[in-house]
C-alpha cells in the first residue's frame, strides 16, 4: 500500500477509538433537485439566497444554510486531529474495524487531508459556543459545502475570481 506512506506523518498511537466513522452526511434532498437541466441560468452564490449555482457542481440548486457551533478539541494533545501517511495506513489495516469502515476512514482523511472542507456526521455534541459570522452552505444536487466568512464565500475558492 505504497499509496498511504507518502503524507508526512505525525503523533500518536490511541486515537483510532476516537476516529469519527466518516459516514457522508445525508440532508435527503427532494429527488426533483437530484438532477438539474443541463440548460438553466446562472445565479450567482450569495449569502441573501437559498438558490444559486453551486460552486462546486455548477447546477442551479437549493441551498442549505447551516449556522456553526465550536466543540473544544479534547484529545490528548489539545490540537485538531489529523490522521496521514503510515497512522493512515495502519488506520486502513486496523483489524478493529470492518473493511468497509476502513475504506470509509480512508476517503475521510484523504478528502481531509487534500483540503477539502465537507459535512460529516459525527456523534452528537452539545455546544453553547455559536461561532458568529461563519456559515455553511451545502447543495441539494451534490452535497458540498461552502464556507462562508462575512457573508463572502470563501469554499471553495473561485478560480475565476478577482
Ligand atoms: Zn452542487
Amino acid at each position: 500500500m505504497d499509496m498511504f506512506l507518502t503524507a508526512n506523518s505525525v503523533p500518536k498511537e490511541n486515537y483510532e477509538g476516537g476516529v469519527a466513522l466518516g459516514f457522508p452526511l445525508v440532508f435527503a434532498p427532494p429527488p426533483a433537485y437530484r438532477r438539474n437541466p443541463v440548460t438553466q441560468q446562472t445565479i450567482e452564490p450569495s449569502f441573501k439566497l437559498a438558490r444559486f449555482t453551486c460552486p462546486s457542481c455548477n447546477q442551479l440548486s437549493d441551498q442549505a444554510w447551516f449556522n456553526t457551533y465550536a466543540n473544544a478539541i479534547q484529545n490528548a494533545e489539545g490540537v485538531p486531529l489529523r490522521i496521514q501517511g503510515a497512522d493512515l495506513e495502519r488506520l486502513y489495516h486496523n483489524p478493529q474495524f470492518p473493511p468497509e469502515v476502513r475504506e470509509q476512514k480512508l476517503e475521510y482523511w484523504t478528502r481531509v487531508n487534500n483540503g477539502e472542507v465537507f459535512l460529516d456526521r459525527w456523534a452528537p455534541i452539545h455546544s453553547d459556543t455559536f461561532v458568529a459570522g461563519l456559515e455553511v452552505s451545502a447543495c441539494h444536487a451534490c452535497m458540498k459545502a461552502a464556507i462562508w466568512f462575512g457573508g463572502e464565500m470563501v469554499y471553495p475558492q473561485q478560480d475565476n475570481k478577482e
